[in-house]
């Protein structure tokens, strides 16, 4: 099923089982691919939609383990047409309520 435009090279791109290509992977004029796992995080077709479109998806915000830090986060298009999930804001709750941390 057809997704959206590639922001790349304009051509459609479809969907298949593990990403959302371009077709000029077929005769290798464009490799620009949206895999659905990135950094460990799931990317859906709405993201996938937003990408084509804007090269951003919308933000979202997931708890930190590690960190102990809460993170906002979108996906990006980067300069280098791969898919990046690049960190707006981290912040923790405190006795004032949400704080960020630099
Ligand atoms: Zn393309």
């Amino acid at each position: 099923m057809k997704i959206g435009k590639c922001p790349v090279c304009g051509k459609p791109v479809y969907e298949s089982p593990k990403s959302f290509s371009c077709v000029g992977w077929k005769d290798k004029s464009c490799d620009f691919t949206i895999w659905k796992q990135v950094s460990g995080h799931e990317l859906d077709q709405g993201d996938a939609e937003l990408l084509c479109q804007i090269r951003r998806s919308r933000k979202k915000t997931d708890y930190n383990k590690r960190t102990k830090r809460y993170e906002e986060w979108r996906y990006e298009v980067g300069d280098d047409n791969k898919i990046h999930r690049v960190i707006l804001e981290e912040f923790v709750y405190g006795a004032n309520g949400k704080e960020l941390v630099k």
